[in-house]
């Protein structure tokens, strides 16, 4: 099948799963803006060449590290669920692939975001200059702590599941700010969760849909572990 007419499948595939999913997600139809951004964000380039004839399949990529690349319905839900707005500094938290930034940047004036593993963190940098994607700021960082020098922000996505919301990335919203984050143990049921902070401060959740997300890790991994 054509290139673009396989994109034009799997947009209508996340069509449909939105509108079954609706009742749980409050959001039976996402913008169409944030539908066009997928369109234009070619997701073959941000899987491993072995499996770019399945990179438009509704579905999750094994991307090394023992990572994924989301599924493209979630990645849809996720930036839907933030409302982006074209004056809107977004965090993200698990850069992985570059995609859901890629995908975010499309949408908002400013992405942050944070990788914790140095080499994925460097791959997902030097793709997204070379795809030309210009206001997106990446680093290698434990993103469970935020972005303290570019906060608040007006949304913060996290791409992996905590087992508890860690408490800096509510600190670093705007009021009115949503965090959208998977909440569960590692390999048990996770919840997406969508919390707001209203102007009073106070945090209100919401759960939306069961989820499968890699854990979101503690400290960045490698040679630095203490000796007994
Ligand atoms: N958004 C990604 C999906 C990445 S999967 C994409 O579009 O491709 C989740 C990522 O979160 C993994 O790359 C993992 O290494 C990273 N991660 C896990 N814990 C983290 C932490 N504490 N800080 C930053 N990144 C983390």
């Amino acid at each position: 099948m054509p290139r673009h007419l396989e994109i034009e499948r799997l947009l209508d595939e996340i069509r449909a799963e939105a509108r079954a999913t609706g009742n749980y997600t409050g959001r039976p139809a996402f913008d169409e803006r944030v539908l066009e951004a997928l369109r234009e964000v070619p997701r073959d380039e941000f899987v491993p060449p072995e499996l770019r004839h399945c990179a438009w399949a509704n579905r999750p990529l094994p991307i090394g590290h023992g990572q994924t690349i989301s599924q493209p319905y979630i990645v849809a839900l996720m930036t839907d669920l933030i409302d982006p707005r074209p004056e809107h500094r977004v965090l993200e938290v698990g850069t992985g692939s570059g995609y859901q930034a890629a995908v975010l940047s499309r949408l908002v004036s400013r992405v942050y975001t944070a990788e914790r593993l140095p080499e994925l963190a460097a791959d997902a940098t030097a793709r997204l200059r070379r795809l030309g994607y210009a206001n997106i700021e990446t680093r290698c960082a434990d993103g469970r702590l935020g972005w303290p020098e570019q906060a608040p922000f007006d949304a913060v996505l996290v791409a992996a599941a905590a087992t508890e919301v860690p408490p800096e990335l509510l600190r670093q919203l705007k009021p009115g700010g949503v965090l959208v984050i998977p909440v569960g143990a590692p390999h048990e049921a996770q919840q997406l969760a969508a919390i707001r902070v209203g102007g009073d401060g106070r945090a209100s959740r919401r759960d939306l849909l069961p989820v499968a997300f890699v854990p979101l890790l503690r400290e960045a991994p490698g040679p630095q572990q203490e000796r007994p």
